[in-house]
């Protein structure tokens, strides 16, 4: 619990110093809290310390937890997702960030009509085109957003990114601005119900410098709970 809320207070501090380099302040950035293999009870410790925000990269982790966690955290599903278990989640999580198909999408809009409440998405682009990653390529969001603006239970609210791992965080600055053109740029054309609000990038290695370069929305899991015990 003491480590927990020093990381935490570490981690706002870095995301202070990183927002005012890019000058925007703390309150401009969302920190998601990734919660994956991590126990209920820890869970409830980051909850407590006033975590809001939580992930999760698995549907049936997602669902194990759900129950017993404070229902006013708002939950993230950042993993890939399967059209057959869009049905488990909705409208349960809060953004699905992982949406990089249209039939993807169009299930998404399915299942929230018929729970008539429509769910916020990030398109997850494979910015780095890296073959072992989801997400689509830079080039093809547009397409894909053309193609789903008109649904009407599902709100595109940004962009979402899984950067390469490097050994040295800086060597993923160039990915981070290409993903920060790419938001600007669709911002700039106003397409149909596609509103640019979030941009979900940088990780526990480089959540700084993804934010100097614009991300708003960071995911952080062993920053704060230490390395993962698979
Ligand atoms: C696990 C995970 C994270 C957090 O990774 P850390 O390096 O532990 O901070 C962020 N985003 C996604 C999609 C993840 O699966």
């Amino acid at each position: 619990m003491d480590n927990l809320n020093e990381n935490l207070q570490h981690i706002n501090a870095t995301i202070q110093t990183a927002a005012q380099k890019s000058g925007r302040s703390i309150e401009d950035i969302t920190l998601i809290t990734v919660t994956k293999t991590i126990d209920i009870p820890t869970i409830q410790n980051a909850v407590s310390l006033g975590t809001i925000h939580l992930g999760e990269n698995k549907v049936q982790e997602f669902l194990s937890k759900y129950d017993s966690i404070p229902s006013d955290v708002h939950w993230h599903l950042i993993g890939h997702l399967q059209t057959n278990k869009v049905k488990y989640i909705i409208p349960k999580v809060k953004l699905i960030h992982s949406v990089d198909t249209e039939k993807l999408a169009l299930e998404i809009n399915r299942k929230s009509k018929e729970c008539n409440s429509p769910t916020d998405i990030l398109i997850q682009v494979n910015i780095a085109e890296e073959d072992t990653k989801y997400g689509i390529s830079p080039e093809k969001v547009v397409p894909l957003l053309s193609a789903i603006g008109s649904l009407p239970y599902i709100h595109v609210k940004g962009l979402m990114t899984i950067a390469p791992y490097m050994e040295n965080p800086e060597d993923n600055r160039i990915y981070f601005k290409q993903m920060y053109d790419l938001f600007i740029d669709i911002s700039n054309k106003n397409m149909n119900n596609i509103h640019m609000e979030f941009l979900s990038m940088g990780m526990t290695n480089d959540y700084a410098i993804a934010i100097e370069e614009g991300s708003n929305m960071v995911r952080i899991g062993t920053g704060i709970f230490g390395s993962r015990i698979y």
